[in-house]
C-alpha cells in the first residue's frame, strides 16, 4: 500500500518541460510494477486489488522525451463511487496530463476496456497497454494487438510488466503517441437520443472553453453536463473556471439536451445508464474481435481448485491459522541465531569505541552517554530487531505477491459482516500488520464512511512491524528460552494467541461501536479474488528487506540512538537522591504494578510514542541506568537484566497484551487525524486500545495474583 504522495527527484532533458503521462488502470493489473520499471523507483506491489490510494509520481527518460508519470490508484470506471475513484478520475480528467498510459490485464481485457474507453474519450493521447501477457497464455487467453489497436484507433502495445526489457515497446509506443499534433479524443458512438443531445449542448459549452490542449473537449464536458454527477461536475467548476456548471452557458446547454430527450419521450436522467450500457456494449464488440480463448485451460482450473481449499468451509479457517503459527515459528526458531551473533557483534566494539573516544580527549561523562547511551541502545535494536524482521517481512510479502491476502479478506467477511461492519476490513487489518498507519490509510478502499470509520479506529489491534519485534524479544526471552522444540513451539502458540486476540478485540470492539456510536447496517461490497501468482523470490526479498526491514530499523535506530542518549542523560543526571527517570517511572509504578508491569515499563511505553522500536530499548536503558547489569550482549543476559527488574512469567504476558492493545505510534494518531479530520475520532482511536490493554492486562494480572494466592 503506498500511503505517501512520494515523488522521484525531478530531472528534465535540457531543461525541457517533462511531459505528464497518467499511469491508468484496474487495480491489480501491474500499474505499479510498469511505474517501477520505468522510473526505477520502488512503489509496492502486491497481488490485491486497491493498494494504492493516492497518486505517486517519479521521472523516466526515453528515447526522445522527458516524462513525469504518474502512478494514479486503480479504478474500474471514471464514474466514481470511492475516494480513491474519484482521485484517479480527477488526475485523469483535470490533472492536466499531456497523455495516458491504460495498462491492462490481457487475461480479463474485457472488463478493462470499460475504463480504456473512458480515459480515451478524455485523454487524446491515450496508449493502452496490455500487461500480464504471460498469465493470460497460462489460461489460454491470447490479445490480437493490431486488431485491438485498429477497432479503438489508439496504439495498443503487449507487456509482461515483470520483464522490464518487454516494456520497451511501451516506450517507444508512447514517445509516437506524445509527438502526434492533431490527436483527437476517441468517440464512444451512444444512442441517437444521447448523441442529439451532445450535439445540441456542444455549441453553448463551446463558447466558455478556451480550446486550449489540456481542457477536456466540449463533448467530453456535454456529456458530464447530461449525466448529471455531482461530484464530477464540482471538479469541472474547479477545472474550468469557477462557477462553470451555473453559468449561463452551461444552464443552456442542459436545457437544449433536456429538450432533445423530451422530444424523443425519454427521461434525461437515463443518460447515465445510457452511456453505461454503451459502454459495456462497445467492450464486449471489441474484445470479441481482440480476444480469443482456448477453452478448459488448466490455468483457471487449477486457480478455482486452490481456492477451494483457501477459502473452503473447512479449509479456510484451518489454513489460515496454519500458515500464521508456521510463519511465526520459522521466524522465532530462525532469528535465535543470527540475534545472539549480531549482539556479540557489535557488542565487542563497546569497550573499543569508548576508548576511542576517550583517545580523542572527549570529557568521560559525554563518552560514558554516546557509548552506554546511544551506541548500546542502537546495538540493540540492530541485533534483537533485525533477524526477526529479516525473515517475518519476506514470509508475509511471499504471501501477499501469491494472492492469498484478498482470501483473507473474503474468509473474514462474514465475521465482519456479523459485526456490522466490511469485509474488506480484513485486508486494511493485513495492512496494519505491516504498519497501522498504512492500515488507516487503506481504509479508503472502504466506500461506507461508517465502516471505514470502524476500520480506522480498530486498526491499531493488529501488531505492526514496529510491535512485532517488542512481541518476538519478550516470547524469545521468556518463552523460547533456549533451542528446545518445545520452547519455541510454546512461544509460536503464544504469538498467534496474541495475535489471534488482536484480531478477536478487532471484532469485539467493532461489533460493540456499530451497536453504539456507529449504528448501521453492512454494506454490500465485492471482493475481487486476483488470480494466484508465483512470487518473484528474489524480488520480494530484496524489496522486503530494503522496504520494509530495513525502514524500519532505520526509523527505529533514528529514533533509538538521541532517544538512548537523552534517556541516558534523565538516568544519570539527579535531582535530590534519584534520577530524573527514576522519579518519572515512580510516579507511574502503581499503575504499573496494577497492571502487572511496572513504572518503567509503562514510562518506556510513553516514552515510546514517536515509534514502537524504541519501547525495549528505553526501558533496558533505564534498567540498566539503574545499575542492576552492566551489558547486554545476548538473550541470555536480556532475560537475567528483566529478572533482575522483578519480570516474572506474569509480567512478560502482560507486557505482550499492553504492545498489542495500547495507544498508536505518533505517525498513526496524525494519520487518523488526517483520514477523519475529526479531533474526537482521533482521541478515540487511541482511547479505546489503550482502555482495553488497561482491562486486559488488570485481570491478567490480578487472575495471576489470586491463582498465586490460592496456590501458596
Ligand atoms: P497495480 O495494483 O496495478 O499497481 O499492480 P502491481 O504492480 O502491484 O502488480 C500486481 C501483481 O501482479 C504483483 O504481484 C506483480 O508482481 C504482478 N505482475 C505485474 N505485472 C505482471 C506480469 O506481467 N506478469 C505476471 N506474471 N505478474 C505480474
Amino acid at each position: 500500500m503506498s500511503h505517501k504522495c512520494k515523488d522521484s527527484a525531478p530531472s528534465s532533458r535540457r531543461g525541457a518541460p517533462q511531459t505528464v503521462v497518467a499511469l491508468a488502470g484496474n487495480p491489480n493489473v501491474g500499474k505499479s510494477t510498469v511505474f517501477n520499471a520505468l522510473t526505477g523507483m520502488n512503489q509496492h506491489t502486491g497481488n490485491w486489488p486497491g493498494k494504492t490510494v493516492a497518486v505517486t509520481s517519479g521521472t523516466y527518460e526515453s528515447r526522445e522525451n522527458s516524462y513525469r508519470l504518474v502512478d494514479i490508484p486503480g479504478t474500474y470506471s471514471l464514474l466514481a463511487h470511492s475516494r480513491e475513484e474519484e482521485v484517479a478520475r480527477d488526475f485523469v480528467c483535470f490533472g492536466g496530463c499531456d497523455a495516458a498510459v491504460v495498462v491492462c490485464d490481457a487475461s480479463c481485457l474485457e472488463r478493462n476496456m470499460n475504463l480504456v474507453l473512458q480515459v480515451a474519450e478524455a485523454v487524446p493521447r491515450t496508449v493502452v497497454c496490455v500487461n500480464l501477457l504471460d498469465e493470460a497464455r497460462r489460461r489460454g487467453i491470447s490479445v490480437d494487438l493490431s486488431a485491438l489497436s485498429r477497432r479503438l484507433g489508439l496504439a495498443a502495445v503487449g507487456a509482461v510488466a515483470r520483464k522490464k526489457k518487454t516494456l520497451n515497446r511501451l516506450c517507444d509506443t508512447l514517445d509516437g503517441c506524445v509527438k502526434k499534433e492533431d490527436a483527437l479524443p476517441f468517440r464512444v458512438p451512444y444512442p441517437n437520443v444521447l448523441e442529439e443531445a451532445v450535439a445540441a449542448a456542444i455549441p453553448f459549452i463551446e463558447t466558455r472553453l478556451d480550446g486550449g490542449k489540456k481542457h477536456p473537449d466540449a463533448r467530453w464536458v456535454a456529456l458530464r453536463l447530461i449525466e448529471g454527477d455531482p461530484t464530477l461536475l464540482r471538479q469541472l467548476d474547479g477545472s474550468l473556471g469557477g462557477g462553470f456548471t451555473d453559468s449561463e452557458a452551461a444552464k443552456a446547454a442542459v436545457l437544449a439536451a433536456k429538450a432533445v430527450f423530451d422530444a424523443a419521450g425519454v427521461e434525461i436522467n437515463r443518460a447515465g445508464d445510457m452511456i453505461a450500457a454503451s459502454l459495456v456494449a462497445l467492450s464486449e464488440d471489441i474484445c470479441r474481435d481482440a480476444v480469443k480463448t482456448e477453452k478448459g485451460t488448466p490455468g483457471a482450473a487449477f486457480d478455482r481448485r486452490l481456492d477451494k481449499v483457501l477459502t473452503g468451509r473447512i479449509g479456510a479457517y484451518p489454513i489460515m491459522l496454519l500458515l500464521l503459527c508456521f510463519i511465526f515459528w520459522l521466524t522465532l526458531v530462525g532469528a535465535n541465531y543470527p540475534s545472539e551473533a549480531l549482539s556479540a557483534l557489535l557488542m565487542s566494539f563497546q569497550d573499543k569505541l569508548h576508548g576511542f573516544l576517550m583517545h580523542t580527549g572527549l570529557w568521560e561523562g559525554a563518552c560514558d552517554a554516546l557509548v552506554y547511551g546511544a551506541y548500546r541502545v542502537l546495538a540493540w535494536v540492530v541485533s534483537v530487531m533485525l533477524p526477526p524482521m529479516a525473515i517475518f517481512f519476506p514470509l508475509f510479502t511471499l504471501l501477499e505477491d501469491f494472492g492469498y491476502l484478498p482470501r483473507i479478506a473474503f474468509n473474514l467477511d462474514k465475521p465482519f459482516r456479523r459485526c456490522r461492519a466490511c469485509g474488506k476490513q480484513a485486508l486494511t487489518m493485513c495492512m496494519g500488520f505491516g504498519c497501522n498507519a498504512a492500515g488507516v490509510v487503506g481504509c479508503r478502499i472502504i466506500d461506507s464512511p461508517r465502516e471505514r470509520l470502524l476500520a480506522v479506529l480498530t486498526n491499531n489491534f493488529v501488531p505492526c512491524n514496529g510491535r512485532f519485534p517488542m512481541m518476538l524479544t519478550v516470547l524469545t526471552v521468556f518463552f523460547a528460552y533456549g533451542s528446545s522444540g518445545a520452547s519455541s513451539f510454546t512461544a509460536v502458540l503464544l504469538l498467534c494467541a496474541v495475535v489471534l486476540c488482536g484480531i478477536g478485540a478487532t471484532f469485539g470492539v467493532t461489533a460493540l461501536l456499530s451497536h453504539t456510536v456507529l449504528r448501521g447496517q453492512p454494506s454490500s461490497f465485492t471482493l475481487e479474488l486476483p488470480p494466484y501468482r508465483i512470487p518473484q523470490v528474489g524480488r520480494v526479498i530484496v524489496r522486503s528487506i530494503f522496504d520494509r526491514t530495513l525502514f524500519v530499523l532505520g526509523r527505529a535506530a533514528a529514533v533509538a540512538a538521541p532517544a538512548g542518549l537523552i534517556i541516558w542523560l534523565c538516568a544519570n543526571i539527579n535531582i535530590g537522591d534519584a534520577s530524573i527517570l527514576s522519579h518519572f517511572c515512580d510516579i507511574l509504578e502503581p499503575v504499573g504494578s496494577l497492571m502487572g508491569l511496572d513504572g518503567t515499563i509503562l514510562a518506556a511505553f510513553i516514552l515510546g510514542l514517536p515509534a514502537n522500536e524504541i519501547v525495549v530499548p528505553i526501558m533496558l536503558m533505564a534498567y540498566l541506568s539503574q545499575g542492576t547489569l552492566a551489558d547486554v550482549s545476548s538473550i541470555v543476559q536480556l532475560r537475567e537484566i528483566l529478572t533482575a527488574n522483578g519480570w516474572t512469567p506474569v509480567t512478560a504476558v502482560c507486557m505482550l497484551i499492553f504492545s498489542l492493545m495500547h495507544w498508536p505510534c505518533s505517525t498513526t494518531i496524525i494519520t487518523v487525524y488526517r483520514e477523519t479530520r475529526s479531533v474526537k475520532w482521533t482521541l478515540l482511536s487511541a482511547l479505546i486500545p489503550t482502555l482495553c490493554g488497561f482491562v486486559c492486562c488488570t485481570a491478567v494480572n490480578g487472575a495471576a495474583t489470586l491463582i498465586n494466592s490460592l496456590i501458596r
